[in-house]
């Protein structure tokens, strides 16, 4: 038996009014997901316990079975780790993302967060700028004075690294989920160490906005990468052996450090393809390549696509039907085709982590549809894979934690 898991990010949505009232996954066409939907088992499931901001962090984790009610202590930790970043006591890690700001003639509180990822930023711009702002004087003394260190992520994410750092009552803002907000309220706040990483962003922009490369940048129609913002902050994560619990191993194929970080603190590999990035232009084929080359030694792959999710962010509604679209024809299709040619008999868990809507571009908890597809096919929903099928079908998963029990038919 072979077992797999993809990961759609964000492609769960609310009927959007420019979408005739219906939502994403009701439009995108993606014939090989609704026949497995069809001929397997749909249900609905949350990922995201209400004690915690939506988002992929704790949704990721209650997918990979570790509770966050349990093991999750911030999100950074977990990016860092995918980059390899060891945490000793007392630091706290957080994401550093490239971010553009509102070009107006106000003071830097004033101005609106326009992109949480400055236009998708390409990772040779991004870690230029970062390691240059981090050199440059006036930032670097401050750097040093706060004894804060940076990661260049080679796309919008960098990873900071802050030492002797108490972060209790710490009250950072994610971006994308304010997107088009002046910065005021927004900025870090609730202890010491924020109004540091307040001064460092306000410091960054001083740096960054009038940069060469942003001159270029704004030159060409894009937005400048003219501010940082710190967020997801947290002190080191300790998760749960998956070989361990689930008596099965295998990889895990992703563009982000989020979910690479997860898999590495769970005991899985997570091979960076090259040419991933995490948007719609990521190498797609890549990455279904590699994750039927795990399959062909392995008993467990995982898939993430973090496409649609971007999309969204981005007010990307073509591109986030599109990436739907390629999920099924350039991942999943070639996949399944793979797995029947084996003959041996497979199972497949196909969701969306946690819905992001078109309507704020931001991430929500509420549930999202899941389809569980057995070769053997011993169940059949007859439904397409669509939120309101997820609830209709009946079959109500209260958290994501049961998921890969479900999956491995524990
Ligand atoms: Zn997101």
């Amino acid at each position: 038996m072979k077992y797999l898991l993809i990961i759609g990010d964000g492609m769960a949505d609310d009927p959007v009014p420019a979408l005739d009232d219906k939502t994403p996954l009701e439009v995108a066409d993606k014939p090989v997901i609704d026949d497995l939907s069809r001929r397997g088992l749909l249900g609905s499931t949350v990922n995201c316990p209400k004690q915690f901001e939506p988002g992929s962090a704790t949704a990721i984790m209650s997918i990979f079975g570790a509770d966050p009610l349990k093991y999750y202590h911030g999100r950074g930790p977990l990016e860092a780790a995918a980059q390899g970043i060891q945490l000793a006591d007392g630091d706290m890690a957080c994401r550093c993302n490239m971010v553009a700001l509102e070009d107006a003639d106000t003071p830097y509180s004033q101005r609106r967060i326009l992109s949480h990822s400055a236009g998708s930023i390409d990772g040779e711009t991004s870690d230029k700028l970062v390691t240059e702002l981090w050199q440059s004087p006036e930032f670097a003394a401050l750097a040093r004075e706060y004894d804060i260190e940076i990661n260049p992520g080679s796309s919008f994410r960098h990873f900071a690294v802050m030492h002797h750092a108490d972060i209790d009552g710490i009250r950072l803002i994610p971006p994308h989920d304010h997107l088009g907000e002046v910065i005021g309220p927004l900025a870090p706040s609730g202890c010491a160490a924020a109004e540091k990483l307040g001064r460092l962003q306000e410091a960054a922009f001083r740096f960054l906005d009038r940069h060469p490369l942003n001159e270029a940048r704004r030159a060409a129609g894009k937005l400048p990468a003219n501010g940082i913002w710190f967020w997801a902050e947290g002190t080191a994560a300790i998760l749960p052996d998956f070989a361990a619990k689930y008596g099965h191993t295998g990889e895990v194929v992703s563009a982000v450090p989020l979910v690479r970080g997860i898999a590495r603190l769970s005991g899985l590999p997570a091979p960076l393809v090259p040419g991933v990035t995490g948007e719609i232009d990521t190498n797609w084929d890549g990455k279904c390549q590699k994750t039927i080359e795990i399959l062909s030694r392995c008993d467990f792959a995982a898939l993430h696509i973090e496409a649609p999710d971007e999309c969204t962010h981005n007010g990307d509604t073509p591109g986030k039907l599109q990436s739907i679209a390629w999920l099924d024809s350039r991942e999943t299709a070639p996949i399944v085709e793979y797995l029947r040619s084996t003959g041996e008999d497979f199972r497949i868990l196909i969701l969306s982590d946690h819905k992001t809507l078109t309507s704020n571009r931001a991430h929500d908890g509420s549930p999202v549809p899941f389809l569980l597809y057995d070769s053997r096919e011993r169940t059949c929903s007859g439904r397409s894979y669509t939120e309101k099928n997820g609830l209709a079908a009946g079959v109500f998963v209260p958290a994501g934690t049961a998921l890969l029990d479900m999956l491995f038919e524990k």
